[in-house]
């Protein structure tokens, strides 16, 4: 019998980087790849010292903090060219980072789209990702790597959404690109897929929505037909080390759904 803290090992020796990984589940992953063995795990955000505190929390001798704003492609280029430089290879990426509005707007529709506000949003959830696997894909193709890539879409990736377009946009553009990249990097043995997280109560749902933890509480148990337990960054986190790990093999271009059965 073990316990969720007992080392499973699945990543043991991999070297990994965490974007988003500074709050969230981008924080739970990079804690459950630490559970799993992994050697290196390299967080990626723009909040320095939330990053900087949790890869202390994790411990400094396999963790560490890399500012990285995931829309600035130089940025994303130096964070996997310096993981390299420093450990040898890049086995896991996992393109995390994200946000959930670009203003302060709560409802949004096709009719007053503001379109800056989606350009910097786009950015971040689009852009940001494309960058990610563009250079981890080189990184692992250059070293003989043959990696695992794991893309934050969302259950947004899948449905339309009555109130946000760009976010639901953003998240549909991660879909494709994890389908497209997943074919052409088949044949050099790398790996790509997405997690697509339910409602969670981190810190992009709590300011995009304006709710407190009792809300994101009643929020989930009403848009899930599974009962039991509300849905935490952990439970994306152990999808995450199985989509990483050799659980996973022979799963590529795939969308892991974990939304305790979201209501449509
Ligand atoms: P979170 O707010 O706790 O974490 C997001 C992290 O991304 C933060 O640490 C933030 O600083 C970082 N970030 C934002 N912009 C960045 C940038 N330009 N460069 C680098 N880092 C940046 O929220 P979370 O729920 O952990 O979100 C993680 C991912 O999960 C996001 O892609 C989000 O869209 C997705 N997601 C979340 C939910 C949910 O309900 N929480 C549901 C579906 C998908």
């Amino acid at each position: 019998m073990t316990d969720s803290t007992t080392p499973k090992n699945k990543l043991q020796g991999k070297v990994a980087i965490v974007t988003g990984g500074a709050s969230g589940i981008g924080e739970a992953t990079a804690r459950q790849f630490a559970t799993h063995g992994a050697r290196a795990i390299v967080i990626a955000d723009v909040q320095d010292e939330m990053g900087q505190s949790v890869a202390a929390s994790i411990s400094l001798n396999i963790c560490s903090y890399v500012h990285c704003d995931v829309s600035d492609e130089e940025q994303v280029r130096t964070l996997v060219d310096s993981t390299v430089n420093k450990y040898g290879c890049l086995d896991i990426m996992f393109s995390n980072a994200g946000i959930g509005r670009a203003t302060n707007t709560r409802e949004q529709s096709v009719f007053d789209i503001d379109l800056s506000a989606y350009d910097k949003l786009m950015a971040v959830n689009a852009r940001g990702m494309v960058a990610c696997v563009k250079h981890a894909v080189k990184a692992m193709v250059e070293g003989h790597v043959k990696g695992s890539i794991i893309c934050t879409a969302s259950v947004s990736a899948s449905v339309g959404s009555y109130g946000i377009v760009d976010y639901t946009m953003s998240k549909h553009a991660v879909l494709g690109l994890v389908r497209s990249a997943s074919l052409q990097v088949g044949s050099y043995g790398i790996r790509v897929n997405c997690v697509s997280p339910g409602l969670v109560g981190t810190p992009i749902v709590k300011d995009t929505m304006r709710w407190n933890d009792e809300e994101v509480g009643k929020m989930q148990e009403s848009i899930s037909y599974l009962k039991g337990g509300l849905l935490m960054p952990k439970n994306v986190a152990d999808a995450v080390v199985f989509l990483a790990s050799e659980d996973s093999q022979f799963v590529t271009g795939h969308n892991l759904v974990v939304d305790a059965g979201f209501k449509s």
